[in-house]
């Protein structure tokens, strides 16, 4: 089984360290974001989107909503996510090779820091992209990426 919590995705970062108001520099390692299906926008066994109050505050401005109204319509228990049934985020957009997330302007800290000035383990570990590739290929309708 694979150890994700060693290795890490997006959806693993403790909140204490993900919780910010500075604004980060630009990770290096970003730019392979633009080319690629959104990996770690999927939920893994042993991973969770950790969601702070201020994202939530941040997403209820952005729809011009509660944040209460947030939490009921986008949130699964207290602090993460709702998933679709291939484990993809629910802001997930599908049938799109890149730029997938429908709040990028809005997402929470977690998503803006990842992959945290490392390389993304998504796409060096091939033990993670077995695990995730089936469901990202067929979000986006293809056999193959
Ligand atoms: S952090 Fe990794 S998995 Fe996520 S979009 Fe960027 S390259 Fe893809
Ligand atoms: S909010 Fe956007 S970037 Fe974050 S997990 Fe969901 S789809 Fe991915």
């Amino acid at each position: 089984m694979v150890a994700v919590k060693e290795v890490t995705g997006m959806n693993d970062k403790p909140l204490a360290e993900t919780t910010t108001t500075a604004t980060p520099a630009p990770c290096p390692f970003r730019v392979y974001c633009d080319y690629c299906p959104g990996y770690c926008c999927y939920r893994l066994p042993g991973s969770t989107l950790f969601v702070t109050a201020t994202d939530i505050n941040r997403l209820a401005r952005h729809f011009a909503i509660a944040d209460g109204e947030v939490r009921r319509r986008y949130l699964e228990g207290r602090n993460t996510f709702k998933v679709k049934e291939d484990g993809s985020c629910i802001f997930l957009t599908d049938g799109r090779l890149n730029c997938r997330c429908s709040i990028h302007e809005a997402r929470p800290d977690q998503c803006r820091l990842f992959p945290y000035d490392q390389q993304c383990p998504y796409l060096i570990r091939a033990d993670l992209l077995a695990q995730i590739s089936p469901k990202v290929e067929k979000s986006l309708g293809v056999t193959a990426l």
